[in-house]
């Protein structure tokens, strides 16, 4: 078993990474929550493939376990599906000592966090991210949230997990393109921190080697969250390929899947930065190349007017800048501010 520490300023939890590790998640769920009662909240698409084979472990191990599906999909990461939760809560009359599981990708994970850290103010969770992307990126950090009608997590907090459980069977039924949306942020990944991996990934295939590939995804997000919990700094390069992605993303009514989003963003800036020279010429085609050797299209489908406009009202910016992440050269990275009606001028 692979496990890493993340020490953050408001929680220190561990992320346990094993093949087959869901069927013998209770056991390290009971040694890190005193909760009795279980609610695993899950979605339509996880919850006919996971959901028995976690509930018998728990059941075994003594907790009352109960269970929420929602539909899956982005659509679902709204404060509607968060009520639907918090009644299921009240119904079942979970107190603050009981405790809420996210088993699923991404969306899942952010919406029951996002329960988690509001629900009588706050109640323990747990991670059990189901999705390459879920695995390598948003199950920890203690990001939540879900979405409004002005953008994407616009509404959230930040709230740690008690633990997260990585089971790197459960990529098994994920399809191609849900694969690839993972692959999104594992090029992030190396194209902010890691010429290594990088490298890697061009040389070798990155699914035959997947324990190994989220482990190093997450060492680095683990080593950045672990400084800067709340963005206040260092967090920032995490947003690389983010701010004009969510815009695309935005665009595309949530059509288009959010890794695929980022790995146009990342172009997106780094052809512009190199065209102003802060880029090392040749990293945007690396960066598209490795791409598409994934299956990430990095076509910019969107008027690009279209995409600033949206980024202006990126919550990572401040008055009338924005913060743009940016490499110098892959696995490099600095914040680049620019004036927020610049922003067009410079990608087109
Ligand atoms: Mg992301």
């Amino acid at each position: 078993m692979k496990k890493l520490t993340v020490n953050a300023m408001s929680a220190t939890y561990d992320i346990l990474i094993e093949k087959g590790l869901l069927k013998n998640s209770a056991e390290y769920i009971k040694n890190n929550v005193k909760a009795e009662k279980l609610m695993i909240i899950s979605d339509s698409n996880v919850a006919p493939l996971y959901l028995d084979t976690l509930k018998s472990g728990l059941l075994q191990y003594g907790f009352s376990v109960y269970s929420h599906i929602f539909t899956a999909g982005e659509k679902s990461k709204n404060l509607t599906t968060v009520s639907k939760i918090y009644d299921a809560l009240s119904e079942n009359e979970f107190t603050r000592k009981d405790c809420v599981i996210a088993l699923g990708g991404g969306v899942c994970g952010d919406i029951t966090g996002f329960v988690a850290a509001t629900y009588m103010r706050g109640i323990d969770f747990i991670q059990i991210p189901t999705t390459l992307l879920s695995q390598v990126d948003s199950s920890v950090g203690g990001k939540t949230g879900v979405d409004t009608s002005y953008g994407k997590n616009l509404v959230g907090a930040f709230y740690q997990p008690k633990i997260v459980l990585i089971d790197p069977d459960t990529l098994d039924t994920l399809s191609e393109h849900y694969f690839a949306d993972g692959m999104g942020e594992v090029i992030k990944y190396g194209c902010i921190k890691s010429r290594e991996l990088f490298d890697f990934l061009k040389e070798n295939d990155a699914k035959e080697s997947i324990e190994e590939v989220i482990l190093i995804c997450l060492r680095i997000k683990r080593d950045v969250v672990s400084e800067d919990e709340r963005e206040a700094g260092l967090r920032m390069i995490l947003n690389f390929g983010h701010t004009l992605g969510h815009s695309i993303e935005k665009l595309s009514e949530f059509s288009l899947s959010h890794g695929e989003c980022v790995a146009k963003g990342m172009v997106m800036i780094s052809k512009a930065t190199e065209k102003l020279g802060i880029t090392k010429s040749g990293t945007t085609d690396e960066i598209i190349k490795l791409c598409e050797k994934y299956s990430l299209n990095t076509d910019i489908c969107y008027d690009i007017d279209a995409i600033a406009e949206s980024a202006k009202n990126d919550k990572k910016g401040s008055g009338k800048m924005l913060n743009l992440v940016v490499t110098p050269k892959i696995g490099e990275t600095l914040i680049h501010k620019i004036d927020k009606n610049e922003l067009a001028q410079i990608l087109g």
